[in-house]
């Protein structure tokens, strides 16, 4: 049992509870509409919305036809589609003042195109308003149907992300239905529809997963073109989560960043802070290309 592994010092955090921040989460509830940073209750809110106006909005409806093991996310029948919540995505976007957006989703697989009508259409609609925000969008693998990949990539994000979430050993325990090949697969196919785009993928670390996994990850994505990788703590959302094996120490995480570099990704972030859209602000900027 690692029921006596402690939370260490540097993950005691507070949420931040100002008044900006009350407003906005009141904005979200009459729009109708859900935040990553809220429902994961995300330790980076009160930096990533007030201070570097990024934001993580999942759209699709709040309830996932997946049940990974890692995720607080309700699983079941998801609702029904939603046509004018890119709009209200949009807006949102512009009332927040956000520089960058991530746009993820639940996984619809109920449906045929798995939502990437609607995710395409939420791109396009944040920058109509938004000329100046830049765009990342954070899907599921969609199944492994690549038309609907190709849909999402035609409305031109300025990153895709698709997160193999662990190392390839554990993915079975971790993941639902989601396979680390497949995930890989996308994002190469990702490239290939548009290699303008940068890729991008995150791992969560402290489910078991040794340095040695860590760094095969890290070449399997390399190995499929992906420009960015984040890195940071997994933290158990409930008693029926998963639990943490480990607390990997900043020193491991800045190590790791090193190797990563050393690998050739143009960019890296890893820390027991770190989330997928952490910092994604500055990975726009590091690595357009032209
Ligand atoms: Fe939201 Fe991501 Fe920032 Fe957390 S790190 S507050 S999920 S944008
Ligand atoms: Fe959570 Fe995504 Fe898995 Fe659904 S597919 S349970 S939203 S991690």
């Amino acid at each position: 049992s690692v029921e006596h592994v402690r939370k260490p010092d540097w993950l005691k955090i507070k949420l931040n509870t100002n008044e900006q921040y009350t407003g906005l989460k009141k904005m979200m509830r009459e729009k109708k509409l859900h935040t990553v940073c809220e429902e994961a209750k995300c330790p980076n809110i009160h930096e990533c919305w007030a201070i570097r106006r990024t934001a993580t909005f999942m759209i699709l409806g709040s309830v996932c036809t997946r049940a990974c093991r890692f995720c607080a996310v309700q699983t079941g029948l998801p609702t029904e589609l939603d046509w004018e919540e890119p709009e209200r995505v949009a807006e949102s976007v512009e009332q927040m003042g956000l520089k960058h957006v991530v746009i993820t989703a639940v996984a619809r697989d109920d449906l045929k195109d798995g939502g990437a009508q609607v995710f395409a259409e939420a791109v396009r609609a944040v920058r109509r308003r938004n000329p100046f925000c830049s765009v990342e969008v954070l899907p599921s693998d969609m199944n492994g149907v690549y038309d609907n990949l190709k849909i999402l990539m035609d409305a031109r994000p300025d990153i895709l992300n698709h997160n193999i979430e662990t190392v390839k050993r554990l993915t079975p325990k971790v993941r639902a239905r989601a396979t680390y090949e497949r995930s890989l697969e996308f994002l190469r196919r990702a490239k290939e529809i548009n290699a303008n785009i940068p890729t991008k993928s995150s791992i969560m670390i402290g489910l078991g997963e040794t340095k040695e996994e860590i760094i095969e990850a890290m070449d399997d994505l390399r190995a499929n073109n992906v420009d960015i990788i984040t890195i940071g703590q997994y933290l158990q959302p409930t008693k029926q989560h998963l639990k943490v094996q480990k607390y990997w120490s900043p020193l491991e995480f800045n190590e790791l960043k090193e190797i990563a570099l050393q690998k050739g990704f143009s960019h890296c972030e890893a820390g027991p802070l770190v989330r997928s859209s952490y910092h994604a602000d500055e990975q726009v900027n590091a690595i357009k290309v032209n």
